[in-house]
């Protein structure tokens, strides 16, 4: 077993400390990597809150993890010692379903993602522990090459945030001549914002804090709502053919239905802990559909990075000592943040 640190949580009112743990040996199709930067997700908070059901403690959360390779297994063939590498929500998967084998992995139908933390490994037993830590040691199938050419610290946010926008405006086809809402300008929203500009998307930030317009349009967005005001909220009736949903919270999806126009698509990537509630009309009325959908596969992140290498996109973040740590989880939780907190795992030392 490799010795190892990070920040944890013992309980779900816990606040995160520092805490030793092991992780497995380097295996023969294993990688191991020192981790340089991980992003902090809303997800973290969720889980690390047993907001999505009881989690499994002691906990390190942190599933947005780029550092460098500084061993490989006898079996590895793409990547090499000193290489960048990324690891992002999963770490392993049946590999053999009809989803695995088309490289959507977080779709496993024998519901064997492993994810990378809050998971227990392929043996049933094992916790796995993400990124809040020194290091990390994953299956060469779930790491991603990760380009010399970005500022890496930038990068760490696109391993969850960035597949996570980035693969539902694939899927949709999303593009010149569509008009897209994104909702939230957090972690998720700042990305779908950058990702449907740049599809060529007519791109309006549908947001609760009036103070974000100007960072919005920066970002790329076109034209801004502060959805607190009906005013605003009533010009835009029948308008977008997508929204992209990142709210964390509950809040009032039959406000939003309606501004779809018909045929129009509500993707919800945001996972509040409360069951959605709509009403039945606002969907028929027009046709109008609300799906979810969860990260994106494996061969999926990997083009999401190199697209993101090739078009010099990546994520505008805070940079954060580790110790800091409870302090931006309640500046996320008051959307006040930047628009991802990243911890610069130096601060562990
Ligand atoms: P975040 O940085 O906290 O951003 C969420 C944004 O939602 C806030 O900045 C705020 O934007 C808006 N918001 C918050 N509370 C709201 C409320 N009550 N009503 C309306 N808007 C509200 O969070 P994140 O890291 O982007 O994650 C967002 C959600 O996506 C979380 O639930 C997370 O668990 C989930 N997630 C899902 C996946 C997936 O695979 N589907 C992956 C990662 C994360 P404004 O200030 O602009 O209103
Ligand atoms: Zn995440």
């Amino acid at each position: 077993m490799i010795p190892s640190k990070g920040y944890a949580v013992h309980n779900s009112k816990d606040l995160l400390a520092p805490w030793n743990f092991e992780r497995r040996d380097v295996g023969a199709n294993d990688i191991q990597i020192e981790i340089q930067y991980c992003g902090v997700c809303h997800s973290d908070i969720h889980q690390v809150r047993s907001e999505w059901g009881p989690s499994r403690y002691p906990m390190v959360p942190g599933h947005e993890i780029v550092g460098n390779i500084i061993k490989v297994g006898n079996n590895v063939k793409n990547f090499s010692v000193g290489d960048l590498a990324g690891v992002g929500c999963m770490v392993n998967s049946c590999m053999e379903c009809s989803n695995c084998k088309q490289g959507e992995q977080q779709y496993c139908e024998k519901g064997k993602t492993i994810w990378t933390y809050n998971s227990v490994e392929a043996d049933g037993k094992t916790p796995t522990y993400g990124g809040y830590s020194n290091q990390i040691i994953v299956d060469e199938n779930f790491v991603l090459h990760v380009s010399k050419n970005l500022p890496l610290d930038g990068v760490a946010p696109l391993l969850c945030a960035g597949i996570t926008t980035f693969s539902p405006l694939r899927k949709w086809k999303i593009s010149k001549g569509h008009r897209v809402g994104v909702l939230g300008l957090g972690g998720l929203g700042h990305m779908a914002v950058k990702f449907a500009a740049a599809f060529g998307a007519e791109v309006t930030m549908l947001s609760t804090s009036l103070h974000k317009e100007a960072d919005a349009k920066k970002l790329g967005a076109h034209y801004f709502c502060l959805t607190t005001d009906p005013q605003q909220v009533r010009q835009l009736k029948n308008h977008f053919d997508f929204i992209v949903d990142t709210v964390s919270a509950k809040h009032n999806y039959d406000m939003y239905l309606k501004m779809l126009r018909t045929n129009g698509v509500h993707i919800c990537v945001g996972i509040p802990p409360e069951p959605i509630q709509l009403t039945g009309p606002l969907l028929l009325g027009n046709s109008r559909s609300i799906t979810g959908s969860n990260i994106g596969g494996i061969p999926e992140t990997q083009e999401m990075l190199n697209f993101c290498a090739e078009h010099n996109i990546v994520s505008d973040i805070e940079l954060i000592n580790i110790a800091y740590i409870n302090e931006a989880y309640e500046r996320i939780l008051k959307s006040d943040v930047k628009y991802r907190f990243v911890i610069d795992m130096k601060t562990l030392k």
